[in-house]
């Protein structure tokens, strides 16, 4: 469920209306809902409490990284899932407290290790011996001991796009499973690190349950052996994955999911720390254009409009579907009319929708793209020399501007001509 409603035909986010925006603030832009952020976290967050478990949220930040958005989550009490020094920056800034947040990702510079260590983070989740041997040495020349999780590939398929799976062992990710425990002990015999977990995290834009049932059982098998090794296992970070419905889909509830959880590992005793992203943000945002041109091809209709791959780039690199609607409803009478949504961008991947059903469209007519709150502006670059898309927050019968519109010259002021010219 969003806040994205019509009213007299008209599109709104809570009680402010899409073309006010789109006046204001000039197109394309996102549109996020604070209403369906709380929303999507309370429910969350109460799921995992009702089922039991000793929880803590960790918002993954890239699937939106936005201070605005990550601090409505914040000031709910959740912590930040981070896999860049960036991200652990934005969440540090909006507020996150140091001991809610968790650094993930298999490519994790020294630098960035370094100041995750000075910032006494929660928890470092490492991906790999090297990783492990490099962190020891970092923090114990600042005379710490770093608490760490083990992310382990559990080899299971999550069922998802290829792109998005990341828990089978031919994917990157994550310690090999049947090589966990070695790897535990050599971490057990570091100076540097405190092993306090296990993690794991099979993939994103999950619609079932049973591939995070197989990988929880293997997760409680791993726990019972490192527990008889004698290594004190006592949070499990269980990763995101949870999908939302973009087109038809009926992923399993918060609920449901849960009580998997609860069913599988709740009477080990162990804090769960659990990173939704996906979850959290993606249907509480839009992507809002405009159409530039209504063209007629030899066979079929493009709207040819102001947004492009670059601002949300899904379609383009995942075959994604995203919902496309009017903001302004069909008026009676007027008919449906099948049509391919296009971008501006010198590519054919810039395509949103092939064939779409949509009612007919002028010139400057305003539309909307569904669930695009997650891996949207977050995925968005300034290919073909394009601003980078801004976004707003909105707040029952008010909105802000929570990244704006680069200037072209402000787009420029990175660049420089070498003196040689
Ligand atoms: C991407 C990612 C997440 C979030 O995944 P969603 O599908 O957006 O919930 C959580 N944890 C890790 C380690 C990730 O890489």
């Amino acid at each position: 469920m969003n806040h994205f409603d019509y009213h007299d035909g008209e599109l709104y986010a809570e009680q402010v209306a899409i073309s006010r925006i789109a006046r204001e603030v000039g197109t394309p832009f996102y549109c996020y809902s604070t209403a369906t952020l709380v929303r999507h976290y309370t429910v969350f967050a109460d799921a995992l409490k009702a089922a039991g478990l000793d929880a803590t949220v960790c918002f993954a930040c890239k699937a939106n990284p936005n201070l605005a958005v990550i601090r409505t989550f914040a000031e709910l009490g959740a912590g930040a899932d981070v896999v860049s020094e960036g991200e652990l920056r934005q969440a540090l800034a909006a507020g996150v407290p140091p001991g809610r947040i968790v650094f993930s990702g298999v490519g994790k510079t020294l630098h960035e290790l370094e100041f995750a260590v000075a910032k006494g983070i929660l928890q470092i989740n490492v991906e790999s011996e090297p990783e492990l041997l490099l962190l020891s040495q970092v923090a114990a020349a600042r005379g710490v001991r770093m608490p760490i999780a083990l992310r382990v590939n559990p080899d299971v398929d999550a069922g998802t796009h290829a792109k998005i799976t990341t828990g089978k062992k031919e994917n990157k990710f994550g310690i090999e499973w049947t090589r966990a425990r070695e790897v535990y002990a050599l971490a057990q015999s570091l100076p540097g690190v405190e092993v306090v977990g296990v993690a794991c995290h099979i993939g994103s834009q999950l619609t079932e349950l049973e591939p995070f049932r197989e990988a929880f059982l293997r997760v409680r098998d791993l726990v019972a052996l490192l527990r008889a090794d004698g290594i004190d296992i006592r949070r499990l970070d269980l990763g995101g994955g949870l999908g939302v419905p973009y087109d038809g889909e009926t992923p399993p509830s918060p609920a449901a999911y849960a009580k998997v959880m609860a069913e599988t590992l709740g009477d080990l005793g162990c804090r769960i720390v659990v990173e939704p992203g996906r979850l959290l943000v993606g249907n509480a945002g839009i992507l809002v254009s405009r159409v530039v041109y209504v063209k007629e091809g030899a066979t079929r209709t493009f709207l040819i409009v102001d947004a492009a791959m670059n601002d949300l780039m899904r379609p383009a690199l995942y075959d994604a579907h995203h919902a496309i609607f009017p903001v302004h409803q069909a008026r009676p009478g007027e008919e449906p009319v099948e049509v391919d949504v296009v971008g501006p961008v010198c590519e054919s991947g810039d395509t949103f929708a092939k064939q779409r059903r949509l009612p007919p469209m002028r010139s400057g007519d305003l539309l909307a793209f569904g669930t695009a709150g997650a891996y949207g502006a977050a995925m968005s670059s300034t290919y073909n020399t394009r601003p980078l898309v801004p976004e707003v927050l909105v707040k029952d019968e008010a909105y802000a501007v929570v990244r704006a519109r680069p200037s072209y010259d402000e787009m420029r002021a990175l660049e420089s001509l070498p003196d040689w010219f």
